[in-house]
C-alpha cells in the first residue's frame, strides 16, 4: 500500500513539476570561469526571456547587484553603513559587475546602451539597477535571447556572498533580469518592470525558469551549486575542472568553490524517516489521503570545514528535520537535491543564507548540543525553499510572507524536535543559564520577547528599505509576523491553519503571490472573514493590550428596611441587622459577595479574549470579551471572594504586548522579587495547547 501511495504521489509531482515548466519566463544558460588570481568570475550568459505580458516592451531591466559593493556611495553602502547583521564590509573589499557585451542574436552589441536606473531612491550613484531599450520590441508572446559577456569582481565575503581566502560563495553574481508585471499581477494596474535596487534590508524577487550552469575551477576545488550536477570534466592542462549543474523552476542560481571543503552526500529516504503514523497524522491534520502528504527522497549535499567534521551528523539530522516536517506539513520537496555549505571560518557573511535548492549555514568549532547552531541555522534556511524558493513573494516588497512564514513554521518545528531552549547567556565557556537553572523558553516566547520591542511605526507590509530603521524591518518581518501567525493559529484552531498554510503552499508554489493573497486563503479555508484580523495586524500599526483594571469584592451588607414577603410586609430593623452580622462572623450565617471586575482595553486593537475568574471556593466563571467598547463591567453576588482574574489564561493571544497587566490575584506574591521571577517563568514556559 505505501508503495503504491508513494507512486501515486511521484506522479503528481512530476505532473505538476512539469506544469511549472510550461510557464518558465527565463531560460539561462551560464559558462563561469573562477579567476583565483583576480578572484572574479568571467561569465558568459545566453539569457532568453518570454514576454508573458499583452504588452509590446521595448525595454530590458536587470539586476547588478555586486554594484552594490562598488563604492560607499551605492543605495545598499548608504543605508548599510557598510554593515549588515553585525558584519562590517572588509577593507578594499570591493566588488563589481562589468557587462562587457549584450547582443540579440544578429543584432548590434547594447553594452554601450546600459542606463543606471534608480527606480526606489534619488541616488544617482546606485548602479544596481540597468536598463537597456532594444533596438526591435518585444511582442506579447515572443522571446527574446541575448548572448552577455560579465565580469563579476567578487567582494571579500560581505552580506551574503563574497571570497575569503580560497573560500568562494557566488551569489547574486550574474546578470538577473527583473520581473516584468502585466497589470492584475500582484499590485500592479498596468504592466512595467519590478526591477528593484540593492537595498541593505531587503532580499530579493525574480522569475522562475531554468538554469544551466558550466562553473569552471582549479581542480583542486571542491564545488557546489544550485540544482543537480550533471557533469564534471577535467583538464589536466590548465589543472582545471568543469562542473555542470542544471535546476528548473527556480528564479536564482547561487555556487560555492573551496580546496578544504570536505563534501558528504547523504539520502533522505521518507520510508525511513517518515513513520506509517506520523504520515496518517498529517494526512488526518490537513485532511488528505497518506498518498497525498507522502515524501519523497531527496539527495543531501553536505560541504563542510574539515573543523567541523564531528559536526556531520548533525548537520544531516538537522536537514532532515526540515525536509520531513516541512514536506509533511505543506508538501514534499519536489526538487532532487539540497546542498548545505558550511562557509570558512572567517566568513561568516555568507552563512546563514538561502539560495534556491542551496543554503549557507555556520557553526562554531565546538558548539555544543542543543545551542542554536547549526541546528536552528540548517532548519531556518532550508525553510525558505517554501517561503522564498517556491513561493516566489516579492521580499523587498513583502518580507513577512518570506522571513515571518519562515520564523512561524521553524519555530514550531524547533519546539517539536527539540523541545524549549536554555537562553545562550555563556561566562567565558560556562553555559550560565543553565548553571543558574534559568527557565527554558519555546520559539513562540523567543519571537513575542522581541516582539514587545514593536514600537508601533510601521505596519507589517512595506517597502524593505522604507522602515524606520533595520530594528522595526527586522520585528515586522521576523517576530512580528511569527507572533501573529501563531496568535491566528490559536484563534481558528490547529487543523484549520494547518489547511491554510498547505493550501497557501500548494496554490502559489512557482508563483508570486501577496499578502491580499494569504488573506484570501485564510477567509477561504477557515470560512471566516478575517479582514478585521489582516487590517489591524497586518496592514495596521496600532498594538494590543488588555488590562485588569480593577476587582471589587466586597461583603453584601444585611439589608434593612420593610421587604414583601409572601404577601405580607416583613419589617428588618437595625437589631436583626447586627444580630445577622454577629451570625456571619461566628459563621452561623452564610456571607454574600458583591463582587466587581473591570477590564480595560489599552491598546486600539479590537481583539476578543476569554476572561477567567476563579472564586476562594473553587468556582470557575468564564467570560468571552469581544472587545468592542474600551472597557468592561462583570458583576456577580457570589458565596466567596474572588481568588484570581485572568484575561486570556491560555496566552493565546499573543500579540498582547503585556501579559503583566493581564492578571489580578487576591494574594500579592510576598516580594516584588518573586513576582519578577513568576513572571519570567510564566512567558518562559508558555505552553502550547
Ligand atoms: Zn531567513
Amino acid at each position: 500500500m505505501r508503495q503504491l501511495g508513494r507512486a501515486v504521489s511521484l506522479a503528481a509531482l512530476c505532473s505538476f513539476l512539469h506544469a511549472a515548466a510550461a510557464i518558465h519566463v527565463v531560460r539561462y544558460s551560464i559558462q563561469a570561469r573562477l579567476d583565483t588570481g583576480q578572484k572574479a568570475i568571467d561569465g558568459h550568459e545566453t539569457l532568453t526571456w518570454r514576454n508573458d505580458s499583452p504588452d509590446v516592451v521595448r525595454e530590458l531591466r536587470f539586476h547588478l547587484y555586486l554594484n552594490a559593493f562598488q563604492n560607499e556611495k551605492s543605495t545598499f553602502m548608504r543605508e548599510s553603513g557598510g554593515q549588515l547583521r553585525g558584519d562590517k564590509i572588509p577593507k578594499e573589499g570591493w566588488g563589481y559587475i562589468d557587462v562587457r557585451k549584450m547582443q540579440v542574436a544578429g543584432g548590434p552589441d547594447l553594452a554601450g546602451a546600459i542606463r543606471f536606473i534608480h527606480p526606489d531612491d534619488d541616488n544617482a550613484d546606485d548602479r544596481t539597477v540597468a536598463s537597456v531599450a532594444l533596438p526591435q520590441p518585444v511582442n506579447p508572446g515572443q522571446s527574446i535571447t541575448l548572448d552577455i559577456d560579465f565580469l563579476s569582481k567578487l567582494p571579500k565575503v560581505f552580506a551574503r556572498t563574497g571570497v575569503h581566502n580560497d573560500f568562494y560563495l557566488a551569489g547574486q553574481w550574474f546578470p538577473k533580469i527583473g520581473v516584468y508585471e502585466k497589470a492584475g499581477d500582484r499590485y500592479a494596474k498596468q504592466g512595467g518592470w519590478n526591477c528593484h535596487q540593492f537595498h541593505a534590508n531587503s532580499e530579493f524577487y525574480a522569475d522562475y525558469g531554468e538554469f544551466d550552469v558550466a562553473i569552471t575551477v582549479p581542480s583542486s576545488f571542491v564545488v557546489g551549486a544550485t540544482g543537480v550536477q550533471q557533469s564534471r570534466a577535467d583538464d589536466p592542462q590548465r589543472h582545471e575542472s568543469t562542473y555542470r549543474f542544471t535546476q528548473q523552476d527556480v528564479h536564482d542560481f547561487a555556487w560555492t568553490a573551496s580546496p578544504k571543503f570536505i563534501r558528504v552526500e547523504r539520502q533522505f529516504d521518507p520510508s525511513r524517516e517518515v513513520s506509517a503514523a506520523e504520515l496518517a497524522a498529517v494526512a488526518t491534520l490537513v485532511g488528505k489521503s497518506t498518498a497525498e502528504v507522502a515524501l519523497k527522497p531527496v539527495r543531501m549535499i553536505l560541504l563542510i570545514q574539515p573543523e567541523h567534521r564531528e559536526q556531520i551528523d548533525r548537520h544531516f539530522r538537522s536537514l532532515i528535520n526540515g525536509l520531513k516536517w516541512f514536506g509533511l506539513w505543506y508538501g514534499a520537496y519536489p526538487y532532487e537535491t539540497i546542498t548545505v555549505v558550511d562557509p570558512e571560518f572567517g566568513a561568516g557573511g555568507a552563512g546563514g543564507m538561502e539560495y534556491p535548492t542551496f543554503i549557507t549555514a555556520g557553526t562554531a568549532w565546538r558548539a555544543a548540543e542543543r545551542e542554536s547552531n547549526p541546528e536552528e541555522v540548517i532548519i531556518h534556511e532550508f525553510g525558505h525553499q517554501y517561503w522564498y524558493g517556491m513561493v516566489g513573494t516579492n521580499e523587498f516588497e513583502e518580507s513577512w510572507l518570506d522571513e515571518g512564514f519562515n520564523t512561524y513554521s521553524t519555530g514550531k518545528i524547533i519546539d517539536q524536535v527539540y523541545g524549549p531552549v536554555v537562553p545562550p547567556i555563556r561566562f567565558l565557556t560556562f553555559p550560565l543559564a543553565g548553571l543558574l537553572g534559568y527557565p527554558t523558553y519555546t520559539q513562540d516566547a523567543f519571537n513575542r520577547i522581541l516582539y514587545l520591542d514593536y514600537r508601533k511605526v510601521d505596519p507589517v507590509v512595506r517597502n524593505a528599505w522604507s522602515y524606520y530603521d533595520s530594528t522595526s524591518y527586522g520585528i515586522n518581518s521576523y517576530m512580528r509576523p511569527a507572533t501573529l501567525l501563531r496568535t491566528m493559529e490559536f484563534y481558528l484552531g490547529a487543523p484549520v491553519m494547518a489547511r491554510v498554510m498547505r493550501t497557501w503552499f500548494e496554490r502559489y508554489r512557482f508563483h508570486h503571490p501577496t499578502s491580499l493573497d494569504f488573506e484570501k486563503v485564510v477567509n477561504e479555508v477557515s470560512g471566516k472573514d478575517m479582514s478585521w484580523f489582516f487590517d489591524q495586524f497586518v496592514f495596521g500599526t496600532n498594538a494590543l493590550d488588555y488590562r485588569v483594571d480593577s476587582v471589587e469584592c466586597d461583603p453584601e451588607p444585611v439589608r434593612r428596611g420593610l421587604f414583601l414577603e409572601d404577601g405580607r410586609r416583613v419589617a428588618v430593623t437595625d437589631d436583626d441587622v447586627r444580630k445577622i452580622e454577629r451570625d456571619r462572623s461566628k459563621k452561623k450565617e452564610p456571607v454574600q459577595y458583591r463582587i466587581v471586575v473591570k477590564l480595560v482595553r489599552e491598546g486600539e486593537v479590537v481583539f476578543p479574549v476569554e476572561v477567567k475568574m476563579t472564586l476562594d471556593n473553587g468556582e470557575v466563571l468564564q467570560q468571552q470579551w469581544d472587545g468592542r467598547d474600551r472597557w468592561v463591567k462583570y458583576e456577580f453576588l457570589k458565596p466567596s471572594r474572588m481568588k484570581r482574574v485572568e484575561i486570556d489564561p491560555q496566552r493565546k493571544v499573543l500579540l498582547d504586548s503585556s501579559f503583566l497587566n493581564n492578571s489580578w490575584v487576591a494574594d500579592p506574591a510576598p516580594l516584588p522579587f518573586v513576582k519578577w521571577f513568576s513572571d519570567l517563568l510564566f512567558w518562559s514556559q508558555m505552553v502550547l495547547p
